[in-house]
């Protein structure tokens, strides 16, 4: 069977007045993302992740964020144009599997729930997404609450092998 791995990261500083939306999911908070799409940065680091395995590039590369198409766009929609490239390139996602770092707000109530829009984006089970949640220890900008950063890794295998 032909694998590929992938990783991807992401980072976005947060801010008053917009919403906190990650994994899919909006989470009361009285912050969330500065930038151009929706911000969700679970989502990004994903969806770069998958691009990474496959040697496509990058989301920057397939949706600047100098587009006005891409202002306030939904990532699970970006994330099911990614996860289109990648079965057009005989790939399908096997399992996902990311650290969320954030200092607040607590992330263990919704996890299941991210985790479950993830299977359902990608067409996996979600038994194949883990979603872990972590802080940084009070350290660095993520520690001081300016910004959430997150870590993926997916394993991707050739479509003839599991379809
Ligand atoms: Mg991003």
């Amino acid at each position: 069977m032909n694998y590929r791995i992938g990783t991807g990261y992401d980072i976005h500083a947060l801010v008053p007045g917009r919403p906190l939306i990650l994994g899919g999911i909006e989470i009361p908070f009285e912050k969330g993302f500065k930038a151009h799409s929706d911000g969700d940065a679970l989502l990004h680091a994903i969806a770069d992740a998958l691009l990474g395995a496959c040697a496509l590039g990058d989301i920057g590369k397939h949706f600047p964020d100098t587009d006005p198409a891409f202002k306030d766009a939904d990532s699970k929609e970006l994330l099911g144009q990614v996860n289109k490239l990648i079965l057009e390139k005989g790939y399908k996602p096997y399992n996902v599997d990311a650290n969320v770092i954030a200092q607040k707000p607590k992330l263990t109530p919704y996890i299941d729930a991210m985790r479950e829009k993830i299977a359902g984006v990608l067409d996996i089970p979600i038994d194949n997404v883990s979603v872990k949640a972590r802080t940084a220890e009070g350290m660095d900008a993520v520690g001081e609450g300016k910004a959430i950063a997150v870590q993926a890794s997916v394993l991707v295998t050739e479509k003839t092998c599991r379809s």
